[in-house]
């Protein structure tokens, strides 16, 4: 369908879709009668469309104001401060909180089954448990087939069982739209969890539609570095001898006993010379493997400013600090905004079914100071590049800017969009190709350059430390002997 008018739609798909900034969350294809559809592009990620079948009235829905990168929509801290400001403090990189801590579940095998501390999935068990939700919706395994290749999607669990088997990080493409319809459909109360950007637009949808605001009743969520498109998976597969078309299940998170935790291996299932079989490797001996590479990122997530799903009732994330990071079971950190699940973790602690360390909010932020750094130094200046170019952008809470940083960072962080870039094109170039060697070689370009800049950061980083403390030893002699 041609887009003629400045539909709502229109300025959407002009903004946001040409620009390349639709994270693929689904919530513009969720709204009533909407004729968006998501679809996986030719790099795997998804996006929105227009459905050829659309009428030129179902292109008049009001769809900006669901959008989580349109300019039309709240933004988290707008959001959060309708939420959580009677009763939370706010941090400025944790935004709302009640309380924080880090630690682990102790009971029924949850931190074996999880990616970390297995709080994730505890926290929608005990909603379920306590009867205060339904049913809980979250992203399982599919059987991949002929018409529908994704190997993870979004899906309603009503039994503590199908909770369960929910566990794990998916480092996949997921959309909303069909669990949205179930909502609908479906009456009840219902927990949802998802990364920052999809619960921002969850909670868009629900200012929009009253009956969704009402089933909806807790937003869980996680803590994001980025989300990658299928190939990622495809990546890992591929080095363990199954091509990309012959992958049938992955685990991205697989605990290496004996390694420190964000050492951990991936489990992968495919079809190798006929044969169903499975191959563990750790994720340190496999290319790409390295999340501040970029690779297969969503352009999208260069340009957000929400580490900690800051509109979200509680979220979750690893605590990569030094005093947690050596355990290979895995340790959550964790951010509550809502009394009732205080409550409930609260309570779990007290019968020592969590062991949880109460740590402050800087704390939380340190655990994630590689996401923060990149999304508020690093995206100030991309922001301040897109703007020099004059094109349009969504607006941040982060002002564009190009002074706080040194030209050696302002080139490492201009060579991680071009990595992040190149790597979806190299990908496809090496499955054209039948070789896994043409992605290696394309990305090693720029990898390699990468490597320099970022030594050459780090080298003055160095030599700034040690004249600072040869300056500090310096006046304190001065002092001694004066
Ligand atoms: C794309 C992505 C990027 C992440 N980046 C970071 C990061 O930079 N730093 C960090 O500390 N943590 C990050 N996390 C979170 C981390 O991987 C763990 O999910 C988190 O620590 C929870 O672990 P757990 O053991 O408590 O949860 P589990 O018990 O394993 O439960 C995880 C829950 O999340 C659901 N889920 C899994 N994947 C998705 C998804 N894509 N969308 C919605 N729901 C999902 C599962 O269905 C399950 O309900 C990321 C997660 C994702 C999906
Ligand atoms: S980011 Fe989400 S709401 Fe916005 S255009 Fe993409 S799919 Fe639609
Ligand atoms: S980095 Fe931001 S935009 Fe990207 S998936 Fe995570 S929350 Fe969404």
């Amino acid at each position: 369908m041609e887009r003629e008018n400045h539909t709502d739609i229109q300025k959407l798909f002009e903004t946001v879709v040409d620009g390349d900034y639709c994270i693929g969350c689904g919530a513009c294809a969720a709204v009533k009668e909407s004729p968006i559809q998501m679809k996986l592009d030719g790099y795997g990620k998804f996006t929105a469309t227009i459905a050829p079948s659309a009428s030129q009235q179902l292109l008049d829905s009001s769809v900006q104001a669901v959008c989580p990168f349109s300019n039309h929509s709240l933004n988290e801290d707008q959001l959060g401060q309708e939420l959580f400001s009677h009763n939370c403090q706010r941090h400025d990189r944790i935004g709302y909180h009640l309380s924080t801590y880090a630690g682990f579940v102790s009971e029924d095998g949850f931190r074996d089954r999880g990616s970390s501390g297995g709080m994730g999935t505890w926290i929608v068990s005990e909603l379920m448990q306590q009867g205060l939700v339904d049913g809980v919706i979250h992203v399982h395994q599919r059987q991949p087939d002929a018409d529908d290749s994704r190997l993870f999607h979004y899906q309603l669990s009503t039994t503590l069982e199908q909770v369960r088997s929910g566990a794990k990080s998916r480092y996949y493409p997921i959309e909303l739209s069909g669990v949205m319809q179930l909502v609908r459909d479906r009456p009840g109360r219902y927990a949802i969890v998802g990364i920052p950007c999809f619960i921002k637009a969850v909670r868009l949808l629900m200012r929009q539609e009253p009956l969704l605001a009402e089933r909806i009743v807790f937003c869980v969520g996680l803590v994001c570095g980025h989300l990658k498109s299928t190939q990622f998976a495809a990546m890992f597969a591929w080095q363990c001898g199954i091509t990309p078309d012959n992958l049938r299940a992955i685990d991205f998170r697989k605990k290496l006993p004996g390694l420190n935790a964000n050492q951990y291996g991936v489990e992968i299932v495919g079809v190798q010379d006929g044969q169903v079989v499975t191959h563990v490797r750790p994720v340190p001996e496999l290319y790409g493997r390295d999340w501040g590479l970029g690779f297969f990122k969503y352009k999208a997530c260069d340009y957000c400013d929400d580490v900690v799903a800051e509109t979200a009732d509680v979220v979750v994330g690893d605590a990569w600090l030094p005093q947690y990071v050596q355990d290979s079971q895995g340790t959550n950190v964790l951010v509550v905004r809502h009394p009732v699940i205080q409550d409930l973790v609260e309570l779990g602690m007290a019968a020592d079914r969590l062991q949880l360390d109460r740590i402050d909010a800087d704390e939380v932020a340190k655990s994630q100071s590689s996401g923060f750094a990149h999304r508020r130094e690093g995206l100030a200046y991309r922001l301040y590049l897109v703007d020099r170019q004059k094109q349009w952008r969504p607006l941040k809470r982060v002002q564009a800017s190009a002074k706080h940083l040194s030209r050696n960072l302002q080139k490492r962080h201009v060579l991680r969009v071009e990595m992040a870039t190149e790597s979806h094109l190299a990908f496809k170039a090496a499955i054209a190709t039948g070789t896994f060697s043409v992605f290696v070689e394309k990305m090693d370009a720029i990898v390699q350059r990468y490597r320099v800049v970022s030594q050459g950061s780090r080298w003055k980083r160095l030599a700034g430390k040690v004249k600072g403390k040869v300056q500090q030893l310096v006046s304190q002699f001065r002092k001694e002997t004066a």
